[in-house]
Formats: C-alpha cells, structure tokens, sequence
C-alpha cells in the first residue's frame, strides 16, 4: 500500500513540475513575440498614418475632378475609400497586438464564429483571387458564440488561410482552402468551438514539424517567419490550443480552440 502511494506522489510531483515547465516555455514566447510586436507596432504606425493621410488628400483632389470625368473619379474614390479603411484596419491590429501583449485593455467579446470568418472574407477571397485558389467555408448556421479578441483571432484566422493559400502555390492540381468551424465534443467544464483551416498544398515535412513556431523561421523568400508564433501566443492566451497535422489526400490541417461563451 505504502509503495502504491509513493509512486503516486512522485507522479503529481512530476506533473506539477512539467506543467510549471510549460507555464515559464509559454511565458517565454510571449516575451519574444511581445518585443517583436512593440517595435513592430512602434515601426509601422507612422507610415500607416501617412497612408491614410494621403488617401484623404486624394479623395478630397478626386472630388474636384468629378466635373471632368464623373465614372473615372467615382472608381478611383472607391479605391481611395478602400486603401483608408485598410490602413485603418491595419492600425487597429497594431493597437490590438500592443494592447494584447501588454495583457491590458483586452477586449473580449462574445462573438459567433460566422462574423469571425465574414469579417476575414474579403481580404481571404482577395487573396485567394490572386493566386487562383477556391475558398470554401463551412460554418453552420446557430454555433455556439465564442469569447474573444475579435482583432487578434481574426489576425489568426487570416494568417492561417494565407499560409494554406500559399502552400498550394506549386503543381498543386485542386488548390481548394477549407475553413471550417465546429463544436468540440464535451468533457468537463469549460466547453469549446474548433476552427479549422484545411489547405491541399505541399504539406509540412517531418523535420520542419519542430521549427515552425520558432519567431523568424520561414522557408518562403519574403516571409518574416512571425505568423505562426503570433498565432500560437494568440490562442493560448485564450486558453486555446493551436494544432496542425497531414490533410488527406495532401496538404495540412492547422485548427484552433476558442472557448465557448
Ligand atoms: P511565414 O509565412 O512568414 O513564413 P509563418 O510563421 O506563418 O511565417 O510560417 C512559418 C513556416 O511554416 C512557413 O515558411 C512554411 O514553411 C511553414 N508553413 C506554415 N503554414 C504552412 C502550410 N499550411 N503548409 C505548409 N507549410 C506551412
């Protein structure tokens, strides 16, 4: 009997000490992606100001030129109008991004996974027009709603799909993105949805599986390698878990936990 309890005492010491292992690992890669993000933040939020400046400028310039050539300055006020509200969103995720790593101000809000993915649409199907890829979402109607930074997740949400869309940028024969949202069978206590972003691309080679969330690793030629770090730090802070695994018959399974309000 004396030995059963021993064993069992050495088992919840050892517990205890890898969950506090995973507590200071998890702490670790905030800081990192904390300190990237301020002076990314820090870097970015003149030009973004000016953008938006300029845009103003040009449009009050457009209006003038109505008299001219009305159909002409209609299209280029929208495109003008277009350009402002994405250098405002552009802002606003640097805001969220500075807000969420100083843990203040962290606006939670209970939101339906449908509006998630609604609000990330445009700049996906933008995207996916480009490099010739069929988005399809499945998202029923009624889900759960989840509690969340709304700015943050959908940031998750879209990098996420673009790093699908680009996977699929070789011989992929169908290049179709797959966004998903479920609800996770119930245990106990808290209960949670699953998003889910499925891509048919080149897959994630076994020695690579390590690396990917390491801030700066990329295998593309312009990536900053900072999307999946980010990702991660966004879903646990949530308490979420950010998963990725083979999809079949090709391409990768990245999905996400949100809990449910
Ligand atoms: P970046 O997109 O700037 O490279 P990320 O952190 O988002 O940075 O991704 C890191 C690396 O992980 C990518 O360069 C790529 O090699 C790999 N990766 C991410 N998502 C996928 C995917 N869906 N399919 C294949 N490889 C992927």
């Amino acid at each position: 009997m004396s030995a059963v309890l021993d064993v069992s005492e050495q088992r919840r010491v050892e517990e205890l000490s890898r969950a506090s292992q995973e507590r200071l690992q998890a702490t670790a890669r905030l800081a990192t992606v904390g300190e990237m993000a301020s002076l990314l933040s820090h870097e970015l939020n003149q030009p973004l100001a000016a953008i938006a400046s300029y845009a103003t400028g040009s449009m009050n310039l457009l209006h003038e030129a109505t008299l001219t050539d009305p159909q002409l300055a209609t299209s280029l006020n929208d495109a003008m109008q277009r350009i402002g509200q994405q250098a405002e969103r552009a802002g606003k995720v640097i805001k969220s991004v500075h807000d969420f790593v100083r843990r203040r101000d962290q606006s939670r809000v209970d939101v339906a996974p449908r509006t998630l993915l609604d609000n990330v649409m445009p700049l996906v199907a933008l995207q996916a027009r480009k490099l010739g890829v069929r988005v399809e979402l499945r998202c029923a109607t009624g889900l759960p709603h989840v509690l969340c930074d709304r700015t943050m997740v959908e940031q998750v949400l879209l990098n996420l799909s673009r790093n699908g869309m680009q996977a699929m940028q070789d011989d992929t024969p169908y290049k179709t993105l797959t966004l998903l949202v479920r609800t996770v069978p119930p245990t106990t206590g808290q209960q949670w949805m699953e998003f889910v972003v499925a891509d048919q691309g080149h897959g994630i080679a076994e020695e690579l599986t390590e690396k990917l969330f390491t801030p700066f690793f990329t295998t593309k030629e312009e990536g900053m390698g900072l999307g999946l770090s980010l990702c991660r730090t966004v879903v646990e802070q949530h308490g979420g878990l950010l998963q990725h695994g083979p999809n079949q018959p090709r391409g990768t399974v990245f999905s996400f936990t949100l809990p449910q309000t």
